[in-house]
């Protein structure tokens, strides 16, 4: 089977895990800090904090920026469910903006009528999670334009970018947002097994969210109540969860951050390639773009039946994926009120979508398999 995706992992990340393995420290050793410098220096950004998933990152992100009761939170439908559940987990409601067709990403016009109806009905968001969806940035120009005369603060969620880049920079750099987080599961750009971190040019910020990272617990008087009782001192703070990333993971992290470049650019081939081999065929192909990451590349069909296709190819032994069922969709957003018919976008486009394979050591003859087979199902 031809996976949609998958890591890859060589000789060298697995010495660099060894070597950890064999060391005094299995956490909070020397590689953790390690990571977080690589992703700060490629990033171009004040500061990384390295977290135990993706999933982490964006609560903390939520927690630092103050997210709570009473306060909601946007998002777009499209995306995997943790970049809507980290607002439930504060104790805020979640909203969604639809996408734009075209980009998939959050869709600006219907941004900025959601934040003028908001605006005058009193009921804007905290925070936007902005997603990049497949490796593409958003417009992260426009985003900060329209959401800066309301205070809202911006969280890229870059789970699918890391190693793309928006206006010049580096995704992760966040010129246009407060805080940006990645993940890396083993699909994603680079990976830890689990893992995630957390990027931000804001020093209060980074403070907040590696105390909330790290069960509250400070040893930095400055953040202490009252006076240090001696050396050993620390003090609990805040709430914080155990969200740490082990030196096994990071040493990983380490070793697949030297590959990263390499990786993207396997993965640009591939896309390339794919809207070079596919463009005559009745279907609709992502955009083209040599600065996405092209984490996902998701065709979606015109003139056939989803569902038929996908067992096709399953059957042929190429693993399609849909990305995304729509979040407002699932069981437990629905029982939150939301509907069939809230985001028409997002809705369309799942019904219609597939998700082809690619990864780094996707072979060449395997793809020409993926579009031979697929061309013979959409032929017939
Ligand atoms: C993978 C992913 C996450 C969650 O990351 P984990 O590291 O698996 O917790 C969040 N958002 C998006 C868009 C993702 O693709």
């Amino acid at each position: 089977m031809i996976p949609y995706g998958r890591h890859t992992v060589g000789s060298d990340e697995i010495a660099a895990v060894v070597e950890v393995l064999q060391n005094q420290f299995l956490t909070q050793g020397e590689q953790v800090p390690k990571f977080e410098q690589a992703l700060q220096r490629y990033c171009q950004v004040q500061h990384a904090l390295a977290v135990n998933s993706g999933t982490s990152a964006l609560h903390i992100a939520c927690l630092a920026l103050g997210v709570g009761h009473k306060d909601s939170v946007w998002t777009s439908p499209i995306s995997f469910v943790a970049s809507a559940n980290c607002a439930l987990y504060c104790g805020a409601d979640i909203d969604f903006v639809d996408i734009d067709p075209l980009t998939r990403n959050m869709c600006t016009e219907q941004l900025e009528q959601k934040l003028r109806y908001a605006a005058e009905h009193n009921c804007l968001p905290k925070a936007i999670v902005v997603v990049h969806y497949a490796g593409q940035s958003c417009d992260m120009a426009t985003i900060r334009q329209l959401t800066k005369p309301y205070d809202i603060a911006l969280i890229e969620d870059a789970s699918h970018a890391l190693g793309g880049q928006y206006n010049g920079a580096p995704v992760g750099s966040c010129q246009y947002s407060d805080i940006t987080i990645t993940s890396f599961h083993p699909v994603k750009s680079i990976t830890t097994a689990e893992g995630g971190m957390l990027l931000t040019n804001n020093t209060a910020l980074y403070k907040k969210a590696s105390l909330f990272a790290k069960h509250g617990v400070t040893r930095d008087p400055d953040q202490m109540q009252g006076n240090s009782e001696g050396p050993w001192y620390y003090q609990q703070v805040e709430l914080g969860y155990n969200y740490r990333m082990s030196d096994l993971h990071a040493a990983l992290g380490c070793a697949q951050m030297l590959q990263l470049d390499r990786f993207i650019s396997a993965r640009r081939d591939i896309a390339e390639y794919y809207h070079h081999e596919l463009a005559h065929l009745p279907l609709r192909l992502p955009l083209p773009g040599d600065t996405s990451a092209w984490h996902l590349f998701s065709i979606e069909l015109t003139h056939h039946a989803r569902e038929n296709v996908f067992k096709q190819l399953q059957q042929a032994g190429i693993g399609v994926n849909v990305h995304y069922i729509p979040i407002h969709l699932q069981p437990f957003y629905q029982n939150l009120g939301f509907k069939q018919g809230d985001f028409p976008q997002a809705e369309a486009f799942y019904n219609n979508a597939l998700t082809l394979p690619v990864y780094p050591a996707l072979q060449k003859d395997e793809q020409r398999r993926v579009i031979d087979t697929l061309s013979r199902i959409l032929d017939n």
